[in-house]
């Protein structure tokens, strides 16, 4: 690597990609770069390793995504190392990730033959003689295009809902962590060698680009929204559908009876975890009157203790500094106070914890994702005012509410696709609950049972057990019986309720 290289840029160098530790510009992988054709081509490989997938059955699907979450599990230190060593997270943190990760593989391999497999539905009257049978069948090739803050958790959940339901992958990595990619993708074919059913490809945005032009039978995206869009538009011109888990904005809300305490202890975790690059990380908190100088105080006491290079990273993308930088900038140009941190907080590779208050609503720092370890803490006067001002921003992907009486009145009139009551972040690593947003935040869902169904066609299929009594769908009907077709239609759907 030569001297002028900035840490933690990766960059090309004949025809290889080479990540770099962020802090110290250690070199971190290095990876082959695809081109256009070299993905067309591998989505051609994984056309024929679905058909093997396919004919393992969910059973034996089962079976081999279980093998892989126990050898993730058994390697669980070395992932962590590498993710600590490529993109700068904590290795605690790094366990965290992988820990949600492979819950989501497990729940996805354990369920998916409940979720979709074959079953018949409950039959209609008017079509009593026929049977319908549902079962949701894979789409064939995924496409995963994934981001680089959470570079094992956010493949790991559209992968393991799709493979469970029989789908082959093409993945493409953040090109700031394409080794934790190839790890995953590498570990796959420890425990499935016969076909590529997971595979990689590696490069900038050109090749996720040419991923979504690649023919894939569905994308599943996560990223940022502005590339969000772009993706849509390239999936649009062969009306490849898409799932999008993009960034968000996530507010706390801390009600009057809320444990003080807990809550500024769980702000500061939802706030600052990987160092605020966090796509559901807490960047607002609206805490209201009665209790707010006691929040304050507290999250400023707890986020004041964390050690940088410690519990709180570098910022693994260099030119994210300048956006945390932007916002710290504008909110204490605006009549913001920063009661912890503040300008000088932005050394880079790192920022130290901020805690900004008295910040307009209509600052940056309120309004944009700053994917920093920052906090606005706003006061309101009651929980009305509170989730009138956290809904007031295009992203809606996750948040939180601390307090007792109303909590869950208040979370469920977020807008927002997750909420954590008394804690933040929990849903994310629950196997059994859907992950996604609203808005700017995206569509679609990944986790649950929702994550197994978006990888997945309802197919319907029906079949006839005997003869037709009100036979409406042949030219063979009698005047006499559409006339009785009329009177049952009316006898079962025309009274008023
Ligand atoms: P980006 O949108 O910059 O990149 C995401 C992925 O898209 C990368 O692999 C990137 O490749 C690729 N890409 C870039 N341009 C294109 C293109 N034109 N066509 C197809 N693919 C392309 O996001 P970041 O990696 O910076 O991730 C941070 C963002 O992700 C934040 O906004 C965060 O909130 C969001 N996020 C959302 C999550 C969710 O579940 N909702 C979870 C985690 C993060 P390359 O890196 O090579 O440019």
């Amino acid at each position: 690597m030569t001297a002028t290289r900035t840490p933690g840029l990766p960059f090309i160098e004949d025809g290889v990609l080479v990540s770099t530790n962020p802090a110290t510009g250690a070199e971190a992988g290095r990876l082959p770069v695809a081109d256009a054709a070299a993905v067309a081509a591998t989505v051609q490989r994984a056309r024929a390793a679905v058909e093997w997938w396919g004919s393992l059955g969910f059973d034996g699907r089962k079976v081999r995504l279980l093998r892989w979450r126990a050898l993730l599990a058994q390697r669980v230190e070395e992932l962590a190392a590498l993710t600590h060593d490529e993109g700068g997270k904590p290795v605690a943190d790094a366990i965290v990730e992988a820990v949600a990760g492979i819950e989501h593989l497990d729940w996805a391999a354990r369920n998916a033959k409940r979720v979709l497999g074959p079953r018949k539905t409950r039959t209609r009257l008017l079509v009593a003689e026929h049977v319908g049978h549902l079962e949701y069948q894979p789409y064939g090739v995924v496409g995963v295009i994934g981001p680089w803050n959470y570079p094992i958790l956010t493949p790991l959940g559209p992968i393991s809902g799709a493979l469970a339901t029989g789908n082959a992958i093409v993945f493409k990595p953040s090109e700031y962590t394409p080794a934790v990619g190839q790890w995953l993708v590498d570990t796959f074919a420890e425990v499935v060698p016969e076909q590529p059913v997971l595979q990689i490809v590696h490069g900038l945005g050109d090749v996720g680009a040419a991923l979504c032009r690649s023919g894939v039978d569905k994308l599943a995206f996560t990223g940022s929204t502005a590339t969000a869009k772009k993706v849509m538009a390239a999936c649009a011109e062969t009306l490849t559908p898409v799932v999008i888990e993009a960034g968000g904005k996530d507010a706390l809300i801390v009600d009057a009876d809320a444990d003080i305490p807990a809550a500024a202890e769980a702000a500061v975790w939802g706030a600052m975890t990987n160092a605020g690059q966090t796509c559901i990380g807490i960047e607002r908190a609206y805490v209201v009157a009665p209790v707010y100088d006691a929040f304050v105080a507290s999250v400023v006491e707890k986020a004041g203790k964390l050690r940088l290079g410690e519990e709180i990273g570098p910022i693994t993308m260099p030119g994210q500094i300048e956006v945390i930088r932007r916002h710290i900038d504008d909110a204490l140009a605006r009549g913001g106070k920063a009661v912890l941190g503040g300008a000088e907080a932005v050394q880079p590779p790192n920022v130290a914890p901020t805690v900004l208050v008295d910040v307009p609503e209509d600052s940056s720092a309120v309004r944009e994702e700053t994917f920093g370890p920052t906090l606005t803490i706003t006061k309101v006067a009651d929980a009305e005012e509170a989730v009138h001002k956290a809904n007031a921003v295009p992203y809606g992907l996750g948040g939180a509410v601390f307090g007792k009486a109303n909590a869950v009145r208040i979370a469920r009139r977020l807008h927002a696709g997750m909420v954590a009551v008394n804690s933040t972040l929990a849903f994310v690593g629950m196997g059994s609950l859907p992950f996604g947003g609203v808005g700017d935040s995206g569509f679609g869902r990944i986790h649950g049972e929702d994550g197994l169904r978006e990888f997945a066609r309802a197919k319907a299929v029906t079949v006839r057990r005997a003869p037709s009594l009100l036979p409406a769908m042949t030219f063979e009907r009698t005047p006499a019986q559409v006339a009785r077709i009329v009177k049952a239609l009316k006898l079962l759907y025309g009274r008023r309720p």
